[in-house]
């Protein structure tokens, strides 16, 4: 099962998908992922693998100390996210529960940073808050990243990783919709295998997208 180590290149040898670098959202998205061999790995699965993610992601210090709950919430906001994005890619209206579960999230604590002023530095901008608000500030800025990538220029490359079993999202270059060379490797195979053995019709849907 998962081995915590706060990113999925150490736990899968698997790099960020396509896009997942710019949009800590799509990132978020793809923090519990599926793969064959019955390989499956949950970044958010407990307190401190939570708070090792939202660190790698300059979300909270290292000790910010984040409980079960926490970790429970960022993994809600995580489905609602992907439901969202699903919605988005096969062009269907989102259960009403997850739009609700962002602009929650959103609502709940400014994302901005805010302008304070010092007699030394002047006026400045940070996101400084109590640290009893870390959790709905990293939330808040986890949905207003997720409004932006499924508003903005970046949302008509949303797509699924097309080599099943793998469950994550990407922003697609060109025609390639593979989230890893791994994933496309294993399409291309199965795509073989099928046509060696006389299902090429049955398996026309990557082809066509492809070659
Ligand atoms: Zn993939």
């Amino acid at each position: 099962m998962s081995h915590v180590k706060g990113t999925l290149t150490d736990d899968l040898g698997l790099p960020p998908a396509p896009g997942a670098e710019q949009h800590a959202a799509l990132d978020l998205a793809n923090s519990a992922v599926t793969l064959p061999g019955g390989q499956y790995s949950d970044l958010l699965a407990t307190p401190g693998a939570a708070n090792l993610w939202l660190t790698a992601h300059g979300l909270a210090p290292a000790d910010a100390g984040l409980r079960e709950t926490c970790a429970a919430q960022l993994r809600s906001l995580r489905e609602h996210l992907r439901s969202l994005i699903a919605a988005r890619v096969e062009g269907h209206t989102p259960p009403a529960g997850a739009l609700n579960a962002v602009n929650d999230a959103l609502t709940r604590a400014p994302a901005a940073a805010l302008l304070h002023w010092s007699p030394e530095r002047g006026p400045y901008r940070a996101a400084t808050h109590p640290t009893t608000q870390i959790l709905e500030h990293a939330l808040a800025a986890l949905a207003a990243d997720a409004a932006d990538l499924l508003t903005g220029a970046d949302a008509d490359r949303l797509t699924a990783c097309g080599s099943p079993p793998c469950n994550r999202y990407l922003l697609r270059h060109g025609r390639r919709h593979w989230c890893s060379t791994r994933c496309g490797d294993r399409a291309r195979a199965a795509r073989a295998y099928a046509r060696r053995t006389g299902r090429a019709e049955e398996n026309t849907r990557g082809d066509a997208e492809e070659n």
